[in-house]
């Protein structure tokens, strides 16, 4: 018999990914477009798997839920998984996996659309000029060439960022615990101290995962560290930047713009169509007032190579654990 699978949050170029991946007809996909939470939980019954995304809450509750139903396997079709009780699923007897590394420059690629646009008012200048509006008023950037970036974290994402914007001619000062010194020396890299990194960039880019340690490591006292005028850059996770603060960088002028792929308050928003909702959340409302915000809704991921990818890799992980084999190499997720 097909494992069975149940697949929370589920978007049209979800199911189609899935799919077209090469085990897919060895599975028997059940696709819910509502995202996996305690109240949802049971809709698994009769599922050996889980497929979820990251706005999907596998907290304790909801893994228990899924226990109850038989389920044995929890597979993220994405690389953070903060969103996951880790313990409690070893506890509980399901095996987590995720995919760690889908397509890194995809990511790096959307990070740098959103610099770019965001610094040379593309977002602006294309608005204005479909309204036959061909004044340039406002939409003054600054050369990239020999400005300083700041990234944090150069695990796969952060790596092949900080490498185009030295293509662009740009200083680059990093920050990581873990350090990588063969690849800094070999791309004209500096690793530094966090304050130094925040202190000295013209361009920041956070590119670290969600941990207690990373939370809220955008707040108003690392802001105010930062340059006048420096552009702010998130594709990670959106609580690593605490809104009420950089709302205040914003209003106050000290940064010169932020560029979000992701938002502390995301789920529930982003990947929803809301054109005919009432906005709730405010300060994402105030962020959306400012002609020097620019917001994509978690889409930095969104390639059809990093689709395939992950399509591939989740399908083969079912597969292999329904087997009772092993999931591909690490992609599995223990307890820290
Ligand atoms: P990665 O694991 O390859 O790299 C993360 C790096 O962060 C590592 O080098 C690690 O040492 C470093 N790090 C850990 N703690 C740190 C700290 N306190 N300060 C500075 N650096 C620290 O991860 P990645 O593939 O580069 O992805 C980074 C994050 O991007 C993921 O965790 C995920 O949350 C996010 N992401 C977002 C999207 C999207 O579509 N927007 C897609 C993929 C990943």
């Amino acid at each position: 018999m097909k494992p069975h699978v149940a697949v929370y949050d589920t978007k049209p170029y979800d199911r189609v990914s899935l799919l077209s991946a090469p085990q897919a007809d060895a599975i028997d996909w059940s696709f819910h477009s509502f995202r996996l939470e305690e109240a949802t939980a049971t809709s698994a019954t009769g599922a050996i798997a889980a497929c979820i995304f990251v706005n999907d809450q596998a907290d304790r509750e909801s893994i228990t839920q899924l226990a109850e139903c038989g389920v044995k396997h929890i597979a993220l079709r994405c690389a953070g998984y903060n969103n996951v009780d880790v313990e409690a699923a070893a506890e509980l007897g399901v095996q987590i996996t995720r995919v760690p590394s889908y397509s890194p420059h995809a990511v790096a690629e959307h990070t740098l659309a959103l610099l770019l646009t965001l610094n040379r008012r593309i977002h602006r200048a294309f608005n204005r000029v479909r309204e036959l509006n061909f004044s340039l008023n406002g939409l003054v950037g600054f050369d990239l060439h020999g400005k300083t970036a700041g990234v944090v974290g150069t695990g796969r994402t952060g790596a092949l960022v900080a490498q185009i914007l030295r293509g662009f001619g740009m200083h680059v000062l990093a920050y990581d615990p873990m350090p990588n010194p063969e690849w800094a020396a070999r791309h004209d890299i500096h690793y530094t101290e966090l304050k130094d990194v925040f202190g000295e960039a013209d361009v920041l880019s956070l590119h670290v995962p969600l941990l207690p340690e990373t939370k809220h490591i955008v707040n108003e006292e690392s802001l105010a560290w930062m340059k006048r005028g420096a552009i702010l850059l998130n594709v990670s996770r959106g609580a690593l930047v605490e809104t009420t603060a950089l709302i205040q960088a914003l209003k106050s002028g000290a940064l010169g713009g932020v560029a979000l792929d992701v938002y502390e308050e995301e789920e529930g928003i982003f990947f929803e169509d809301l054109s005919n909702e009432l906005l709730q959340d405010d300060e994402l409302a105030r962020l959306l007032t400012f002609p020097n915000v620019l917001i994509t809704s978690h889409q930095a991921f969104l390639t059809r190579e990093a689709l395939a990818e992950i399509a591939r890799v989740t399908t083969e992980n079912v597969v292999n654990l329904s087997q009772g084999q092993r999931p591909l190499p690490g992609t599995e997720l223990a307890p820290s």
